[in-house]
């Protein structure tokens, strides 16, 4: 209180308030309260992890820092144009806009590294804002807006309450996607494709989380999708899975290949050499 008064020795207006509260409703004050709210911002922002803020190898990620399993999103470039690897969610999109716009990137396309809500929400939109082709795994096409598709199961007790919470949610039309519509449908001539249109990547096959779920690897990095997690900042497999055996086969598969790093839908990516089971 000591302080506070003295910051206010050139107030004499309230100087009873000021001794009774510390809103006093003075110029100083309402800048205060002003400073605050700017400040707030600032931190907001702060909350947004990029490859701007923190480098990890090359790889050129967005992050927003909130919760326990951070959405995340990354572009890679081709010839022709860049990448958008996933979209983020209704939380993300200014940011995320503004992030590309900032750093000028040319989004031709966009690829979704499976047809849940929180990595497709913002798909329709993007398609359109950029004129992006959409690459999703063909076995994925169905559960577009239908997360009901693939009933999802808790990989671990601690999970439980999760996966039934998601599972409410994604009912309701708040957390359903805007439809889209895939234009091309990943399969095993994907790669193929992709050099066509001038991207040197490899599309891996990841399913388990599920049906769809494809990662990209491209120069010692796995973008994985949700086929691998940062929960916590802590590296591990998905919170829920479509299918528990196929899942836990494509972690087999992602430590066959043994990236140098792993960039996860969730979470900032990390080392995964030093991970490694
Ligand atoms: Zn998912
Ligand atoms: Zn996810």
């Amino acid at each position: 209180m000591e302080d506070y008064i003295e910051a206010h020795k050139f107030s004499n207006n309230h100087m009873e308030q000021l001794k009774k509260d510390k809103i006093c409703g003075c110029f100083y004050c309402l800048t205060g309260v002003k400073r605050k709210r700017n400040g707030n911002r600032n931190i907001k922002n702060m909350r947004t992890q990029t490859s701007d803020n923190v480098k990890i190898g090359n790889i050129r990620y967005f992050t927003e820092l909130k919760g326990d399993a951070p959405i995340s999103v990354y572009v890679v470039s081709g010839e022709k144009g860049d990448m958008l690897i996933d979209t983020g969610f209704s939380t993300t999109t200014q940011a995320l806009v503004r992030w590309i716009s900032e750093k000028g990137y040319n989004i031709t396309d966009i690829f979704i590294t499976h047809a849940h809500p929180d990595h497709d929400w913002n798909a329709a939109r993007f398609k359109q804002l950029f004129n992006a082709r959409i690459w999703l795994g063909k076995e994925d096409l169905s559960l577009i807006c239908n997360f009901a598709d693939q009933p999802q199961t808790p990989t671990h007790s601690r999970f439980v309450s999760r996966v039934k919470r998601i599972s409410f949610w994604t009912k309701t039309p708040l957390f359903k996607s805007k439809h889209y519509v895939p234009d091309i449908l990943i399969d095993e001539n994907a790669n193929e494709v992709a050099k066509q249109y001038g991207y040197d990547i490899e599309f891996v096959h990841l399913p388990g989380h599920t049906k769809g779920s494809y990662g990209i690897l491209k120069d010692g990095v796995l973008y994985a999708g949700d086929s691998y997690a940062v929960l916590n900042g802590t590296p591990m497999e998905p919170p829920h899975a479509y299918s528990i055996e196929e899942m836990k086969d494509s972690v087999r598969k992602i430590a066959e290949l043994s990236p140098e790093y792993l960039a996860c839908g969730h979470g900032v990516p990390f080392l995964f050499t030093d991970h490694m089971m």
